[in-house]
């Protein structure tokens, strides 16, 4: 545990930001800098380290069959601007000290235990979350990923080859088959299991956002000078999609049916000048793929209706729709005979936040293992999990990687 804290405070200093804060963007000095303390590490411990087209890196403890896919197991450990230091690094610094751990006890894994560290989990620098594990998946495909700029206008193919990784993108994909299960351990990024003093999450679905944008075109004018027949007002017709949208996710008949709408821009923005054009961003999520767009088209069909009402012009663009993941039932099955033997409390749970195992779904059978961490709170300075819950859940981890190894 001592060396698994230490890691983590070291990986925690490696930061662009003054510590406590975390602030390391893919490709950015500090996390070049912590990755090559993090390959150090698996270095040390004997693992073969490898790196693809993206950076994505996998250190590999040979197994007495080589020949037979690995089980995996890994997280992120770039992190958004004024960040915490558990979100990703529990999941790849943990991951490292269970391999060790289970070298310790003299375990000789049968298949390989690979551990995964995921290029930009983040969505910081490309606006896209997931990147590395996406095109691991060939849910984003090499052409769609050399589209992608930074805020600088700078690409993917300039900053990886500055970065040092080059080949071809097309290496990057995996083959089904590749992995023979995946496991990500991961603070909760939400209060529940602090909250019911348990001390760990077995994640049985992983729920996946669609992302849609919406743009509301209408009639700007003079707040006092045009009157109120026939204005074509973009914002009072948002805010009729903004409360169609909530109410269809509150009908949807589940509770894991969320909407959200982030981001809504007026122009021109002044108090006495009626909005002639609003940008609105909407996010739903669930772990049924149906219902979710289920409700998208409902919103859909609102536009449609709200566009002809109000004589606006409403234009959507689905910028993303991943299909949500449900986790494997032997992985779940091995995360929780890990529990009881270690005399842990666990809930099944569903993971609300996606993550890089949403994508490996794609290629493996998955599953999380969620710690929990204080106040629910996560993408903060003050984001914190406690030596015992990190402890517990790097326990389990180890134990569910020797059964699945075995
Ligand atoms: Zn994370």
């Amino acid at each position: 545990m001592e060396r698994l804290l230490g890691a983590l405070m070291t990986l925690a200093k490696i930061s662009a930001a003054e510590p406590p804060v975390v602030t390391r963007v893919v490709f950015s000095e500090a996390d070049l800098r912590a990755r090559a303390y993090v390959k150090g590490l698996c270095a040390e411990a004997g693992l073969t380290v490898h790196e693809d087209a993206v950076g994505n890196t996998f250190a590999r403890w040979q197994g007495s069959e080589p020949g037979l896919a690995p089980v995996g197991t890994g997280s992120h450990i770039d992190a958004i601007p004024n960040a915490g230091l558990y979100d990703g690094c529990v999941g790849v610094l943990g991951g490292l000290e269970a391999i060790r751990v289970l070298q310790q006890l003299g375990f000789k894994p049968r298949r390989s235990i690979e551990l995964v560290i995921f290029t930009a989990e983040e969505p910081t620098r490309f606006g896209i979350g997931c990147l590395g594990s996406r095109m691991m998946a060939s849910v984003l495909t090499p052409a769609k990923a050399l589209e992608l700029r930074d805020k600088e206008g700078r690409g993917l193919e300039e900053l990886r080859g500055a970065a040092g990784f080059k080949g071809s993108l097309e290496s990057v994909k995996l083959s089904a088959g590749r992995f023979h299960r995946f496991i990500e351990l991961h603070i909760e990024q939400g209060p529940l299991l602090e909250q019911e003093g348990i001390d760990l999450g077995l994640v049985t679905h992983i729920a996946a956002p669609a992302s849609m944008q919406i743009v509301i075109e209408g009639e700007g004018g003079h707040a006092g000078g045009k009157l109120m027949p026939g204005r074509k007002d973009a914002l009072a017709a948002a805010a009729e999609l903004i409360l169609a949208l909530e109410a269809a996710a509150k009908s949807s008949g589940a509770i894991d049916t969320v909407a959200t709408v982030g981001v809504c821009e007026v122009f021109p923005g002044a108090v006495n000048s009626i909005p002639s054009r609003v940008r609105l961003e909407t996010d739903v999520r669930d772990i049924d793929v149906g219902r979710r767009d289920g409700v998208l088209e409902t919103l859909n069909k609102k536009c449609a209706e709200v566009e002809v009402r109000r004589g606006v012009r409403i234009t959507t663009h689905l910028v993303n729709a991943d299909p949500p993941a449900e986790c494997d039932a032997e992985i779940v099955a091995a995360m929780e005979r890990a529990a009881i033997e270690a005399g842990k409390t666990y809930k099944k749970m569903v993971s609300r936040a996606y993550h890089d195992s949403l994508f490996m779904a794609e290629i493996a059978p998955v599953a999380m293992l969620f710690i929990p961490c204080r106040g629910g709170v996560s993408h903060r300075p003050d984001e914190y999990a406690s030596p015992e819950w990190i402890g517990a859940g790097v326990h389990v981890l180890a134990r569910t990687l020797a059964t699945l190894a075995s």
